[in-house]
């Protein structure tokens, strides 16, 4: 990647490309408000760089006598912007020719068009937000569930920092007893030293231990789960599908077998971003299109985190029910009693024996679908959704950051107990502390921001 300097001015457009109401063209650097009063033309002919911080004036931009379009500028001086730098955004028409237009002459007037994320890598290396604040701005654009943004927009305001920061001092706490102890001979060294060290690093361990139970929660949130239907053919599945999407999409038919191949849909349970596929319920292929059809619904069992099976109510198991059951084997399951509205001839014992959660229900009349509902989201977090706290992680570089340091600050305590020697007890505290530090941005590599920031979009 070209390296740029970090004191031009950058430009880029904010907005989404395409038709929309309006479409912001973002300024940042020392540069930005000489640029704006270059092409601004307001009503009373004040320029930008007169303008207070945090006001908005409406005008036109313009290249000499040709008017460009119609804006409405704001001003946003440094330090207390998005990037701690002046910061000029113009609310332009949301046309793409206008907003290329304007961008086009911000450039010529000297600004340099911004790399991917270079506005939060800026925030970041100016010192406003670190570096887990700065990936959940990417993480909050991204969001697909309430929870997922719950939980990135507590990261931006730094309740992750926070947690991570007092872990940290903790072990700094350990650290400098260690040091002192380190000094002294060893005859010198006495209990209560060791337990101040100890208590160090055991009160971090419990703020990551906390932060780090919580992370499935937010896994789970980020990155949803992956469930299957399968079933033989009529059973229900696709009447399933579309009552969970609460909306028509896959065609529901009395013809055994019409759902020749997967269809897949995400669909927000509860939070949960569930991504369920409706398999083909063909079990005895009749042709080439049916045999594959049938390999990838293989597949799809093969790789689901949660197999959602099926069963017809009103009619006893048969051998395309066993062969399935058999297939499925130890995976994740929940059996779906369906068709509950019609005289119920299956062997539900037989099924409860089987399967830990037997759900019967209905899903063409749409009863019993909260309860499978529940299920899911129970099995998606484990079981132990109602004992988790909010999570606060949930991006996996972050996860495995804390777990690496959980394990090293472990180790140093019970190195503490088995009196190991100092020097090798604070190697593992500061590899410890080294794993924080990379993931608040304390210490980076131009190599690990390149890789965080060359996932946002330009303009962010
Ligand atoms: P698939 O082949 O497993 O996808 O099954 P479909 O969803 O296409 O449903 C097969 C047939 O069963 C259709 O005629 C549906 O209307 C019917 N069906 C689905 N769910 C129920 C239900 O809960 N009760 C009743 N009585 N019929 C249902």
């Amino acid at each position: 990647m070209i390296k740029h300097d970090p004191d031009d001015t950058i430009a880029a457009i904010s907005t989404p490309v395409g038709e929309g109401g309006i479409g912001i063209v973002r300024l940042s650097g020392a540069g930005s408000l000489c640029i704006a009063d270059k092409i601004f033309a307001g009503c009373d002919k004040a320029k930008p760089s007169e303008f207070k911080s945090y006001t908005v004036h409406y005008g036109w931009i313009a290249k000499g006598d040709e008017a460009i379009d119609e804006v409405i500028l704001t001003v946003m001086r440094a330090p207390r912007s998005y990037t701690k730098e002046d910061v000029v955004e113009i609310n332009c028409h949301g046309g793409i020719v206008a907003l290329r237009r304007v961008l086009g002459l911000v450039i010529e007037s000297g600004a340099r068009l911004a790399e991917p994320g270079e506005f939060t890598k800026r925030a970041f290396s100016n010192g406003r937000i670190d570096l887990a604040q700065a990936e959940a701005v990417l993480d909050m654009i991204r969001a697909k569930t309430d929870a997922a943004l719950k939980i990135s927009a507590g990261q931006l305001k730094g309740a992750l920092s926070k947690e991570i920061n007092k872990a940290r001092q903790a072990i700094l706490d350990a650290l400098s007893n260690l040091e002192v102890a380190i000094d002294f001979p060893e005859e010198d060294i006495k209990p209560d030293d060791l337990n101040k060290i100890k208590d160090g690093l055991i009160r971090s361990r419990a703020i990551l231990h906390k932060i780090l139970e919580g992370a499935r929660f937010g896994r789970v949130s980020r990155e949803g789960i992956h469930a299957v239907i399968c079933g033989r053919p009529n059973v229900g599945k696709s009447s399933l599908l579309n009552a969970l999407l609460k909306q028509e999409r896959s065609i529901v038919t009395h013809i055994a077998g019409t759902t020749r191949d997967t269809i897949e849909e995400i669909i927000d349970i509860r939070g949960v971003p569930v991504k369920i596929v409706d398999t083909a319920g063909i079990l005895e292929p009749r042709d080439l299109v049916e045999k594959k059809a049938v390999e990838r619904s293989k597949k799809q069992i093969i790789q689901a985190d949660l197999v959602i099976i099926m069963f017809d109510g009103s009619r006893k198991l048969n051998g395309q029910d066993e062969t399935l059951i058999r297939k499925i084997g130890k995976k994740t399951a929940i059996a779906v009693i369906n068709k509950i509205d019609l005289k119920q001839k299956i062997e539900v014992p037989r099924l409860i024996m089987k399967f830990a959660r037997v759900i019967e229900l209905s899903a063409s009349k749409g009863r019993n679908i909260d309860l499978l509902e529940d299920a899911i989201v129970n099995l998606a977090y484990g079981g132990k959704i109602s004992a988790i706290e909010p999570a606060l992680v949930s991006n996996l570089r972050h996860i495995t950051a804390l777990r690496e340091a959980e394990i090293l600050i472990a180790q140093a305590a019970t190195s503490v107990d088995n009196k190991l020697s100092l020097e090798f007890i604070a190697q593992d505290t500061k590899d410890g502390l080294r794993y924080l530090d990379d993931l608040l941005g304390r210490s980076f590599s131009e190599e690990l921001l390149d890789k965080i920031f060359n996932d946002f979009c330009i303009g962010k």
